[in-house]
């Protein structure tokens, strides 16, 4: 796959397109959830992420948003749940990887819109913040990114809050 993005008789942009979705418990030792981290940001919460890393389902989205996009392997490939090295992980690192990867194949990031479906925490309060985070890992204006928030309507299991969901999409634009 590497050296087919940098075709130049090829598109000038390219879109991805990105999930993830995390069961949400609370700590240890009454469930299995992490402290909850999104987009790079802490946030108080009773319930946590059950994951391999930190759990960063917002970034997670991103990160697979930015490699569909290149056509290269998923987050989940390239840092498998079964390496060690990755337990606990700030999620910020895989993300950072794959920006490495959009710059050293000639593209930029165009803009990344992000949707975060859960019953709590409230995402609207935090938009701003949130984009400014994401955007100083990947290392573009703030108006590039925008991550907005959802509910559920307390249906199924991220309506009665047992999990968190990401949609993201990103343009590249080639550089
Ligand atoms: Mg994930």
């Amino acid at each position: 796959m590497t050296g087919r993005n940098g075709d130049p008789a090829g598109p000038s942009v390219r879109v991805g397109h990105g999930y993830d979705l995390h069961r949400l418990e609370p700590a240890v030792p009454a469930g299995a959830g992490r402290p909850l981290v999104l987009g790079g940001l802490p946030f108080e919460s009773p319930l946590g992420p059950v994951a391999h890393s930190d759990g960063d389902a917002l970034l997670h989205a991103i990160t697979d948003a930015l490699l569909g996009a290149l056509a290269l392997d998923d987050l989940g490939t390239r840092f498998p749940d079964s390496d060690p090295a990755s337990a606990g992980a700030d999620s910020r690192r895989f993300l950072l990887d794959a920006v490495a990867a959009v710059r050293e194949r000639g593209w930029e990031i165009g803009n990344v819109d992000a949707t975060v479906i859960c019953e709590a925490p409230k995402i609207a309060p935090h938009r701003g913040r949130l984009a400014a985070s994401i955007a100083a890992v990947l290392g573009c204006p703030v108006d590039r990114v925008n991550v907005k928030g959802k509910t559920h309507e307390k249906l199924d299991a991220i309506g009665e809050g047992r999990a968190i969901e990401v949609h993201a999409v990103c343009m590249l634009c080639r550089r």
